[in-house]
């Protein structure tokens, strides 16, 4: 009798590999917590608003309940703010989950999903957790080849998966590009649009997808509260299209994916205009810090479009994975992407002046 329980293709999925915890990389090298700095996470380093904090401490009181399933006043609040109807709406618990909900409401067994190489982790683990075939497409520059995606559509497809700004190589699509794309999907394939990062765009850069939202009605738009909104803990996203693909979403959703703080804590932050406008600065300046150390160490990067940085550090293909951990010795917590394939290279997310300025010396003291 076999001990392999479950499907192949659930056996085979490799787990998501998070940055590493604080408290484990402080018992790990023996070091003090309180020293550590972690940059791994793209987790927004101001960390969460003031107003989501008070709407928390708020919404405690009614913990005892359960939460609202249909999130009504915080579609309320995304409604007001993106000028959607209510109905065009789904709550995530995380952008994450809006993301396994497209797989499993729009892909079967043996049907394909199209996703670009060097993109987010997560794409390949929803495909595979719903039996599908991925069509990895070759990155261009280390972004999207959206020609290549169009032409990499087969019969099967029924998914295509989209991240702008991308994670965990920041590159950046113009609004035009990816029009013209929408333009060639076959009605029958879904588009996911993953804008986690669209908040940090400067402005001459932000888009309208929620226009093309009432164009195309293959797409979905999802959103996260945990970049720039400062609510990684919490665990809320949301996706944005037409009725149909919303309904469908929903259904499978569960009932309560979104709890009572979450809610709370995100009406609070998506109404947070100035936090937002701080938390964009904070990582403008700090991509400059970054970005000059690296061009002083002579250094290669990808010039990013998020809240995190890619920077090779060195040319063999241990490289990443040596720099990372001397600077784990030194308490510098960052991303190896050695998973996505890019083994010379590590992702930094943008920090306080303080942390950016204490990873930079312990990348230093690690390259010397
Ligand atoms: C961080 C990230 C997400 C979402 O994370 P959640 O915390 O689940 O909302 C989604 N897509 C990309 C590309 C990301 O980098």
């Amino acid at each position: 009798m076999s001990n392999q329980f479950g499907p192949d293709y659930v056996r085979a999925i490799a787990p998501y590999q998070g940055g590493k915890p604080i408290a484990e990389v402080a018992r790990e090298f023996g070091l003090d917590e309180a020293k550590i700095t972690k940059l791994a996470s793209n987790e927004n380093p101001l960390g969460m608003p003031d107003s989501a904090k008070q709407a928390m401490l708020k919404a405690m009181s009614d913990i005892g309940r359960y939460p609202d399933s249909n999130g009504f006043e915080l579609k309320a609040a995304i409604t007001a703010k993106y000028a959607v109807p209510q109905d065009w709406i789904t709550l995530g618990n995380g952008s994450n989950d809006i993301l396994e909900l497209a797989a499993h409401a729009f892909v079967q067994p043996a049907q394909s999903v199209v996703f670009a190489q060097y993109s987010f982790a997560v794409y390949p683990l929803a495909t595979q957790a719903v039996g599908a075939r991925a069509i990895v497409v070759p990155a261009k520059n280390f972004g999207h080849d959206l020609a290549a995606m169009s032409k990499a559509i087969a019969e099967d497809t029924r998914l295509v998966f989209i991240a702008n700004p991308n994670n965990p190589t920041g590159t950046f699509l113009p609004a035009k590009e990816i029009e013209a794309f929408l333009q060639t999907v076959p009605q029958n394939v879904v588009v996911v649009l993953d804008e986690a990062y669209n908040e940090y765009l400067a402005p001459e850069l932000q888009y309208d997808s929620i226009a093309w939202v009432r164009k195309y009605p293959n797409l979905l738009v999802s959103r996260t509260l945990s970049k720039a909104y400062g609510l990684a803990g919490l665990r809320v996203g949301f996706g944005i299209a037409q009725p149909h693909v919303t309904d469908l979403l929903n259904r499978i959703r569960q009932p309560f994916n979104v709890n009572s703080l979450a809610q709370a804590a995100a009406i609070a932050a998506l109404n947070d205009e100035e936090f937002l406008k701080k938390s964009a600065r904070v990582n403008a300046e700090g991509y400059r810090q970054l970005t000059q150390a690296f061009e002083a160490m002579d250094l290669e990067y990808v010039p990013s479009f998020g809240n995190f940085v890619l920077v090779r550090v060195g040319n063999d293909d241990g490289a990443g994975a040596r720099v990372n951990l001397a600077l784990l010795k030194q308490g510098v917590i960052v991303r190896p992407v050695g998973n996505y394939g890019l083994p010379q290279w590590l992702r930094i997310s943008i920090g306080l002046p303080e942390e950016n300025a204490a990873f930079i010396d312990a990348l230093k003291k690690a390259l010397a």
